[in-house]
């Protein structure tokens, strides 16, 4: 086999988790994800910004969840777990289903009913786990599986278990060695805010061994009808057609403060019809289909781009990197429901010249 192939985020940075030579690593090789600079966002940026994606759409289920589930689903199968539980707005889902699968753990998820993009609940179901819908938001379903977990033997694998947040902070690694240094700003969606909390782990633990020299102010994005620690309250009754981040009560909210106090960040938020139109923006302008949440950066950049939050950096450019964290094709309703429907024509080349000329 060819040495210098990627093997998985557990193999790439062993020695900065929590593994030994007895864990059974499971792995779909997650990771290696692309940053992808961004001509068309730098210039709109401007003040000499190199604007920076950092894809996580290419994870082998179609977002960062599998940086954190291969950690997981390896650590409960080191400890002779038979079952893993979550609850899930989609990609904990997803990616449960699959490194359960691939381990031959049994997986029982719990879904909001209703409140899930098709792409990951079709995920869930083909991987063989238990997916059950419950009347009820995100926050409630989470409630009942730690409860569960608490009482029986299955292992919850939402970023509560800390072994989702060390395999997520890989991807802050990963940019570093990208950059060959820390960005100078962070920008990503938070939801239940575990990964947040887990690339500023991620660039502390990489300055601590003297592998960059700064840390990037940390900067999160939340959808404005589901923005509880831009309120500094929990919501109720959260709503955004971002799914991934329609959550009221996040699980890793300390953290989240963290992150953004000691970093010198801050937490904002957007509303849909920026997360809609940064959505299409990244799309048609950089070729990359994102899912609505992931948008949120985007929608951030431009947000604060306005307000010339990004001061001119007079050492050099300043560097932004924007975390897309799930793949386009998971909601591809949201996509049909965004563009006006195609045209139906007439097989005839003159129906085709017409059609596009009156476009
Ligand atoms: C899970 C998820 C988020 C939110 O991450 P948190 O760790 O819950 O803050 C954002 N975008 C996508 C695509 C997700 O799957």
């Amino acid at each position: 086999m060819n040495e210098s192939r990627w093997r998985g985020v557990i193999e790439e940075y062993r020695s900065f988790l929590p593994v030994n030579s007895h864990t059974p690593v499971v792995t779909l090789n997650e990771g290696n994800t692309l940053l992808l600079f961004s001509k068309k966002l730098s210039q709109k940026i401007g003040t000499n910004a190199e604007v920076y994606l950092k894809y996580e759409g290419t994870n082998p289920t179609g977002s960062f969840k599998d940086r954190g589930m291969t950690l997981a689903v390896s650590k409960a199968k080191e400890i002779g777990s038979k079952t893993i539980i979550c609850a899930s707005t989609g990609n904990t889902s997803a990616a449960a289903a699959a490194y359960g699968a691939r381990a031959g753990i049994k997986c029982v998820v719990l879904i909001p009913k209703g409140a899930i993009a098709m792409g990951k609940l079709a995920q869930a179901l083909i991987h063989g786990a238990t997916v059950l819908a419950v009347d009820g938001n995100f926050d409630e379903a989470l409630a009942v599986v730690r409860e569960i977990a608490q009482k029986y033997p299955m292992t919850l694998v939402n970023s509560l278990n800390p072994f989702r947040i060390e395999g997520q902070k890989t991807g802050a690694f990963e940019i570093c060695d990208q950059l060959e240094e820390a960005p100078d700003f962070h920008l990503m969606p938070v939801g239940n805010a575990g990964n947040i909390t887990a690339y500023w782990k991620g660039y502390k633990e990489y300055r601590k061994r003297g592998k960059i020299e700064s840390l990037p102010r940390m900067i999160g994005f939340q959808a404005a009808g589901a923005a509880p620690i831009v309120h500094d309250k929990p919501i109720e009754h959260p709503q955004t057609i971002a799914t991934a981040i329609r959550i009221g009560n996040p699980a890793s909210w300390k953290g989240a403060l963290a992150a953004r106090d000691e970093s010198g960040g801050l937490i904002d938020c957007v509303s849909d019809a920026e997360i809609i139109a940064a959505y299409r923006l990244v799309a048609e302008t950089d070729g990359l289909f994102v899912e609505p949440a992931s948008a949120a950066s985007i929608a951030g950049l431009l947000k604060l781009a306005r307000k010339k939050y990004f001061r001119k950096n007079l050492k050099g450019p300043v560097r932004i990197v924007c975390v897309l964290t799930g793949h386009g094709l998971k909601d591809p309703d949201r996509a049909i429901q965004t563009i006006p429907k195609p045209k139906v024509i007439p097989p005839k080349m003159e129906a085709v010249l017409k059609a596009i000329k009156s476009r």
